[in-house]
């Protein structure tokens, strides 16, 4: 695959992500996918979607897992309800997760994402090892599969994402960067922490946002604009990402599914930006 082909976050059956026809109608070449719901992670809806992605030229490059009950609300819902950490949901939903990774083999691919949620931060606490014990038996079944897990950014800081990594101790774990969920949460300057965890990092997210009022010390999100509107700096986070050495899909994500007609103009500006910005840097 040439370098820094440009991508979007897509889904199958419409949930998170914009559908396939925006990637085609662009000339988009990758797409990463929002998992669809148990009912479709079957072989001929994976056949079907495959089919219109080899029809349209489009590679899927990822496929993010995402569980019944999550809210992206605020930081504090987000932190109670998403990913792998809330303890009451976890044994079922890595259980999901084991089925979202067979149903990414059936679609030929062989990368998984997800937000694993809130990493807790006492790394001696009951509930971070549990998290350990639980990533690595699911990583074991993704490497059965032939694939490899990528944690999407924002939710703890560089470093305690590469403790917890360092902590699982798996070689199938990597990571899916995303400089404006940094941002949101307000979890650090995004280049200082792609820097930090560059080496670990296997695909992106191209995304802006801009700070909230007091970053890291309430509850309140920065807020997700369009690609470039942002205090990411595109050109800075593009010449970064290659001084890390990274130079996989480029995946543009806009997070305004309530707007599809401003969604999809908007990843039309994102995907000329970058390819503008492609052609100066590399
Ligand atoms: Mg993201």
């Amino acid at each position: 695959m040439p370098p820094w082909q440009i991508g979007v976050f897509a889904s199958v059956d419409a949930g998170l992500g914009v559908h396939l026809d925006v990637a085609k109608d662009l000339g988009i070449p990758t797409v990463q996918v929002h998992s669809p719901h148990a009912g479709t992670r079957t072989k001929a809806a994976a056949d079907q979607f495959l089919g219109q992605c080899r029809s349209a030229g489009i590679t899927v490059t990822c496929v993010f897992g995402g569980f019944e009950g999550e809210s992206y609300a605020d930081i504090a819902t987000t932190a109670r309800t998403v990913g792998l950490v809330p303890e009451s949901t976890r044994s079922v939903r890595a259980a999901e997760m084991k089925e979202i990774s067979d149903f990414t083999r059936l679609l030929g691919c062989d990368t998984v994402g997800m937000h694993i949620g809130f990493v807790p931060p006492d790394r001696a606490s009951a509930s971070y090892k549990g998290l350990l014990e639980v990533t690595r038996d699911l990583l074991d079944h993704i490497g059965k599969n032939g694939q490899k897990m990528h944690l999407e950014t924002g939710q703890e800081t560089a470093d305690h994402l590469l403790e917890f990594i360092h902590d699982v101790d798996r070689t199938n774990l990597f990571i899916n960067f995303d400089p404006a969920n940094m941002i949101l949460y307000g979890t650090g300057n995004p280049i200082d922490a792609l820097k930090k965890v560059g080496h670990l990092v296997r695909s992106v997210h191209c995304k802006d946002a801009k700070w909230a009022p007091e970053p890291g010390r309430s509850q309140v999100w920065g807020s997700e604009v369009a690609l470039g509107e942002g205090d990411v700096g595109m050109d800075l986070y593009l010449r970064t990402l290659k001084s890390v050495g990274y130079l996989g899909p480029l995946t543009i994500e806009r997070e305004i599914a309530h707007d599809r007609d401003q969604q999809r103009k908007d990843i039309g500006t994102a995907a000329a930006l970058l390819q503008r910005l492609r052609a100066e840097i590399l």
